[in-house]
């Protein structure tokens, strides 16, 4: 693949060969899912079984690997498929280091599933390094990073993990799926890996699963992941890759305008008197705004904020939302708003009075006027 001057057109054009019998500049879905040997039984165009490999799959993962700068990505059927086939790759008796908010389910993945299994796991509040150093054990073989984080916005310093990582001998997963490959570039910051839930930005249109690890081929998780994809067999359909490569060609343009979107309704939300605190690293007081500068591109289209009293007056704000929709998940069209608290277990440490958000592609004049007459009702 050739490298473009910018990922506008990396997301158009990586990946997409145009195909060689009718010319179609919008590659066909191969629904096949065995493929016709040659008469000496060889399998000269490269396609035995779609479960090992399929032409839609193998076009995926060319376009992610590009959008990421990396020569190989591997992609499963959802971001916690990648999530579990990358914990996998591990032993009974490895150590992993974990932030304390990362992405609920893989929380309940280390507790019920890979714990019972043997894998051990610590998790540290990352935003601050000393805490991730003092959590690094002797055996800990993996240190996984979410930067921005779920659903506080904290944001981990890359580089300064990555370089702690080397140091104990450990591999550094960062799941970009907030940040995407537009606005932050983890291996270029020295991570081994990167995750991505594709069902959120890179699809973008809320109606598509997947999920995908980008890494190079030199990376010691390459081969076991790519075994462990072809065997284990959670893979995307052919025509969920051919959703996920539709929705990479407007990633850039529909990223940037979020972040844009995100960022005025911050600000309109942190001079609210019903709002207490806004949780977005593009806001000077975000406690590691200058990171978040220095490592992305812009902030982001993810805010979560605490509505002034509790749950009670939280669900009241939810409830009050004409356009913005109450629903789980985030990058997609349509902006999303959750309580976050309600969906995780009662000992969850996020805070009942939180809201998070996902910005869409509506107008920003209609997102802020919903959450002004949402607000306005709780008073
Ligand atoms: C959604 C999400 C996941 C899980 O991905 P699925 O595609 O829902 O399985 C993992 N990490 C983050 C940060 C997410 O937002």
């Amino acid at each position: 693949m050739d490298k473009f001057k910018s990922i506008d057109t990396t997301a158009i054009h990586a990946g997409v060969n145009n195909d060689p019998t009718t010319g179609a500049i919008v590659p066909p879905i191969n629904l096949a899912t065995t493929f016709e040997r040659d008469p000496d039984g060889e399998y000269s165009r490269g396609y035995i079984y779609t479960r090992s490999e399929n032409p839609n799959r193998d076009a995926l993962e060319q376009a992610l690997a590009a959008l990421e700068g990396a020569d190989g990505a591997i992609a499963f059927g959802s971001g916690m498929a990648a999530v579990f086939n990358i914990l996998m790759t591990l032993r009974p008796g490895d150590h992993v280091v974990f932030p304390d908010d990362a992405y609920y389910q893989c929380r309940v993945i280390l507790n019920d599933v890979l714990g019972p299994w043997g894998l051990t796991h610590s998790l540290a509040d990352m935003s601050r390094i000393d805490k991730l150093e003092a959590a690094v054990r002797p055996e800990t073989k993996l240190i996984w990073l979410e930067t921005p984080s779920n659903p506080l916005l904290k944001i981990v310093d890359i580089q300064a993990a990555a370089s702690l990582a080397k140091a104990a001998g450990a591999l550094i997963v960062c799941d970009n799926t907030w940040g995407s490959p537009v606005l932050q570039n983890p291996l270029e910051l020295g991570a081994d890996a990167v995750m991505h839930s594709t069902t959120k930005y890179l699809a973008g249109h809320h109606d598509v699963l997947g999920g995908a690890v980008i890494l190079n081929q030199a990376c010691p998780l390459y081969d076991k992941l790519r075994t462990m994809q072809r065997l284990g067999g959670a893979v995307p359909s052919p025509f969920d890759c051919w959703l996920t490569m539709r929705g990479l060609q407007t990633l850039p343009l529909r990223v940037r305008a979020q972040a844009k979107a995100a960022a005025a309704l911050a600000e309109f939300l942190n001079n609210r008197p019903e709002v207490d605190r806004v949780f977005y690293p593009g806001l000077a007081d975000h406690p590691n705004h200058q990171i978040a500068a220095r490592q992305m591109k812009d902030f982001g289209g993810m805010l979560s904020f605490l509505v002034k009293g509790g749950k009670k007056e939280a669900l009241a704000v939810a409830a009050g939302l004409k356009l913005i929709t109450r629903a789980t998940s985030l990058g997609g069209a349509h902006t999303l708003l959750e309580h976050r608290a309600s969906l995780e277990d009662a000992n969850t440490p996020t805070p009942q009075n939180l809201l998070r958000m996902s910005i869409g592609l509506e107008a920003i004049e209609d997102l802020q006027a919903d959450l002004d007459q949402a607000l306005k009702a709780i008073r």
